[in-house]
């Protein structure tokens, strides 16, 4: 929404902002183009599962960046491997070789499983190059006709925000007023394996996914869903393309998603934590078969693999096995889920999750999730409504029970108030 006069959309919050945020949101607010709606609370520092404002309030982050912050703000190891990278060489192109992104390379893709990665810096990017290396494989191995590859994709999904990508979305905002679109693409049913079955013609080149759908809502597949996708695939000769961006990387309990499915995919998309929140890096990996497919000059990105960011990577890879993450993710997720299953509130429909990422999904009547949102960020619990009627808890995976339950606390007394009036006037 468009406001008249500068600050204007900052009436939308009435509530009285401290001295040092008001201007600092009404800066980002004039100078900024309005296409988040964020809570009213200016980060100035962050450490582990907390953050503090500009005003001094510690808040607790149970966000992370959507999941971007799986090892917590500023490491201390990876703001070390930051820092002391950043005085040797910080880019050098791919023009030239740099002495981080070999070693990177092959200590993700020993992790992973798969011969070879390609460096991108963005989740979008890296979906984006996921599409082009499904598309090269079906016309150079498939052999499908030049311009006809389709790649089928599930509703409700979220891969990213470029033009291609929002193109397969089947979320209206995110289309309209941006087209012409890029076609190539096919819909289906997320939890369907015949739907799949039916949508494959010989022009195929791959399904994308995510192993389950973060952004919709947290939506978790039934389970045997992805051993029947996988066969499918197989059967077909089709590539699985699975987008584990915010899934990937100890966040629902295993290092991958996958490792819960007993499936491996064809082509593994990450982001996000791979750069511990410090950086942007993202990659696609596969086998020779498929990665092997691409010559010089086919794709590129100035700021892939630079040195800074895969040093920050391999620090951040590091760390989550070191500090046993995915082991704590799943014994935390199960924890917080057993204890707000215990609530008694008149809001939640349903509680659902893997790992460290929790959804409580509220009914209509709650009248939405963003006031509890609010609510909670001045009981001083950062997170985000997905969605209307969910949200999502996904803090960093080192929290300990004891700030678990401190932020449980603070859950139960917002959601246990049966009347919800919401102090901001909500504007979209
Ligand atoms: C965040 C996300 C993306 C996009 O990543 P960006 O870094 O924001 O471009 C793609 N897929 C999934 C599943 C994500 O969660």
């Amino acid at each position: 929404m468009q406001s008249a006069c500068p600050g204007e959309s900052l009436k939308t919050n009435s509530r009285p902002l401290a001295l040092k945020s008001r201007p600092l949101i009404e800066l980002a607010e004039k100078y900024g183009a309005n296409n988040y709606h964020p809570l009213p609370v200016v980060v100035a520092t962050a450490k582990g599962v907390w953050v503090k404002d500009v005003e001094g309030k510690k808040y607790m982050d149970m966000l992370s960046a959507y999941s971007a912050l799986n090892q917590g703000h500023c490491h201390p190891k990876i703001i070390k491997a930051l820092a002391s990278q950043a005085k040797k060489a910080t880019l050098t192109s791919r023009a030239f070789h740099n002495d981080q992104m070999g070693p990177f390379l092959k200590e993700l893709c020993d992790l992973a499983g798969f011969d070879k990665a390609l460096p991108m810096n963005s989740g979008a990017e890296a979906v984006e190059t996921a599409v082009k290396t499904a598309r090269k494989w079906g016309y150079l191995k498939k052999g499908i006709p030049r311009d006809k590859a389709e790649i089928i994709v599930a509703a409700n999904n979220f891969h990213g925000r470029t033009i291609t990508v929002i193109s397969f979305s089947t979320e209206e905002q995110y289309r309209k007023d941006f087209g012409p679109l890029t076609t190539g693409f096919k819909v289906i049913a997320f939890g369907d394996a015949e739907a799949l079955r039916r949508a494959i013609t010989p022009n195929t080149a791959a399904f994308l996914v995510e192993p389950s759908q973060c952004e919709a809502g947290i939506l978790m597949p039934r389970p045997g869903y992805f051993k029947e996708v996988r066969a499918i695939c197989k059967e077909a000769g089709i590539l699985l393309m699975l987008d584990e961006i915010q899934t990937g990387l100890g966040r629902t309990g295993k290092m991958f998603a996958f490792e819960h499915e007993g499936v491996k995919p064809d082509v593994l998309i990450l982001g996000k934590a791979l750069g511990a929140g410090v950086l942007p890096i993202s990659a696609v990996l596969a086998n020779n078969e498929i990665m092997g497919l691409y010559k010089p000059g086919d794709h590129g990105s100035t700021f892939g693999g630079n040195p800074l960011a895969c040093a920050v990577a391999r620090t951040a890879l590091k760390v989550i096995i070191e500090e046993r993450l995915c082991q704590k993710a799943e014994e935390s997720g199960a924890y917080l889920m057993v204890k707000l299953r215990t609530l008694k509130s008149p809001h939640i429909k349903e509680i659902r999750g893997r790992g460290l990422i929790v959804g409580i999904d509220l009914h209509a009547s709650a009248g939405g999730a963003r006031k509890f949102c609010e609510k909670l960020m001045e009981e001083g619990v950062l997170c985000k409504e997905t969605h209307e009627h969910v949200i999502r808890l996904a803090p960093p995976l080192n929290i300990t029970k004891k700030e678990l339950d401190w932020a449980f606390e603070r859950v139960k007394k917002v959601l246990s108030d049966p009347i919800q009036n919401s102090k901001f006037k909500i504007q979209n």
